[in-house]
């Protein structure tokens, strides 16, 4: 989740930025799982697919599902399409066609490899060109694999298909299943075309994936896949990398269990540059819990100001300075590479500055508006703030209820009192509770928690 929060301040700025996105999420759901696989695995998830007889589907759906609920608590923008491995098998033998008849790949016993020597410009991501490749990658493989492609670098696009495979289709090499790096080039060039501007990744997707993705669309192409690659270091636990036989692998849903909030963990993340390692410990998460109570608790008291505040409708010249120049730099940190760090120390100046502000006595509420507004202005790309439901109706509901309101107050004022009733039942019938007071009429939408008061 933190590759994905990081991705997520990309998405957020560049739309504050005026850019027009579109984004995809790849959800590579073909489960490469032999029933030997789900033996050895320790995943209990797994081992109760089998025992249940639930099929690989299953599984790829509930982690689907887990990874969008952590999404939406981590407040992470929906992309335009979460695009499916699955729906896509026509377009990655459609794509494994091209690169065959472009003597890119070859077909071998029932499978399809990629030739890497056909294509020069292999490594250029990772740095891990064709005579480095060489010296390591025969040790790793089983004889009977090396013994159906030509070069031991070359990698696998189609999988022939063991009888005993839970997920295969067939193909014009028998049946069979896409390799990883496939699934992702076939589903980028269909959604968004033969170059993208950003791919986004984890570090540990450079080599091979992302290596191994370029290599298939651009042999097919003949155009760069990606103007920018934006890969984000991993997340450490205790200094190691999440590993289950350590106790070490965390999901979201483990600190949730334990009572810290996910947009904690988004302050979290945030405070690390994605370029630079985050170490996760509980001290940290602590840490980043009480940094991220500072900001709401100090938004909660500036929105709560706001009704106390006395009138005064411009704001103090000085301060305005001081926000202009927080802002400035918030946005340069931003600008550079995504600063977040930085992003969040100039934050952390703005609740000291609003601190300052509250407990001066009869602040004007412009100035409390101010805050209010640079706190919200910021987390447009932070999103961290808990969204808290509109304080009062939007404007054209408002409208529609100030002139019921109006008619019905002139009713009563006849005493026509069967008709100001049933205007107060149309009201009542949009899910609107109205309560009269003194000078005016206090509203509350069950439905969305909007609620105020209406001055007679
Ligand atoms: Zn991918």
């Amino acid at each position: 989740m933190r590759r994905y929060i990081a991705d997520d301040v990309l998405h957020r700025l560049l739309i504050v930025r005026g850019f027009k996105v579109r984004r995809i999420i790849n959800i590579t759901d073909v489960g490469h799982l032999t029933r030997d696989d789900i033996d050895r695995g320790e995943d209990k998830m797994l081992v109760a697919a089998v025992r249940e007889k639930k099929s690989p589907m299953v599984i790829a759906d509930f982690y689907t599902k887990a990874f969008m609920a952590d999404s939406q608590a981590l407040a992470l923008l929906e992309p335009e399409q979460y695009t499916r491995a699955t729906d896509h098998i026509t377009e990655m033998l459609a794509l494994i066609e091209r690169l065959i008849a472009a003597d890119k790949a070859y077909v071998s016993n029932g499978s399809v490899y990629f030739s890497v020597a056909a294509f020069p410009e292999y490594g250029a991501l990772s740095g891990n060109t064709l005579s480095q490749l060489r010296s390591h990658v025969r040790a790793e493989l089983k004889d009977e694999v090396l013994a159906e492609k030509r070069a031991p670098e070359d990698f696998v696009l189609w999988v022939k298909a063991p009888k005993e495979h839970l997920l295969q289709w067939p193909s014009p090499w028998g049946p069979g299943y896409p390799g990883w790096h496939i699934e992702c080039a076939a589903m980028i060039l269909k959604h968004l075309g033969e170059t993208i501007d950003i791919h986004t990744g984890g570090e540990d997707h450079i080599f091979p994936h992302h290596e191994d993705e370029i290599a298939e669309a651009q042999a097919a192409t003949g155009k760069p896949l990606a103007r920018f690659w934006m890969h984000v270091r991993h997340l450490f636990v205790d200094s190691k990398r999440m590993a289950k036989r350590d106790g070490t692998f965390l999901r979201l849903q483990d600190l949730v269990t334990k009572g810290y909030q996910p947009l904690a963990f988004r302050f979290l993340a945030l405070s690390a540059h994605y370029v630079t390692r985050l170490n996760f410990t509980w001290e940290a998460l602590d840490a980043a819990t009480q940094g991220w109570t500072r900001v709401t608790q100090v938004v909660s008291q500036l929105r709560e100001q706001l009704t106390h505040a006395t009138g005064k409708t411009t704001t103090t010249s000085s301060l305005k300075r001081q926000i202009d120049e927080l802002l400035l730099r918030f946005n340069n940190a931003l600008d550079d590479n995504l600063g977040t760090p930085q992003a969040l120390a100039v934050l952390s100046e703005l609740v000291n500055l609003s601190n300052k502000v509250l407990s001066t006595r009869a602040t004007p509420m412009a100035d409390i508006n101010l805050l209010l507004e640079t706190f919200l202005e910021m987390d447009r790309v932070l999103a961290i703030l808990p969204q808290v439901p509109a304080s009062s109706l939007e404007d054209d509901e408002l409208a529609w209820l100030k002139k019921k309101i109006d008619q019905r107050t002139q009713l009563r004022k006849k005493g026509s009192f069967k008709q100001a009733d049933a205007i107060r039942k149309e009201i009542i019938e949009r899910g609107i509770d109205i309560e009269d007071r003194t000078g005016g009429v206090r509203y509350f939408k069950k439905a969305t928690g909007q609620s105020g008061t209406i001055a007679l």
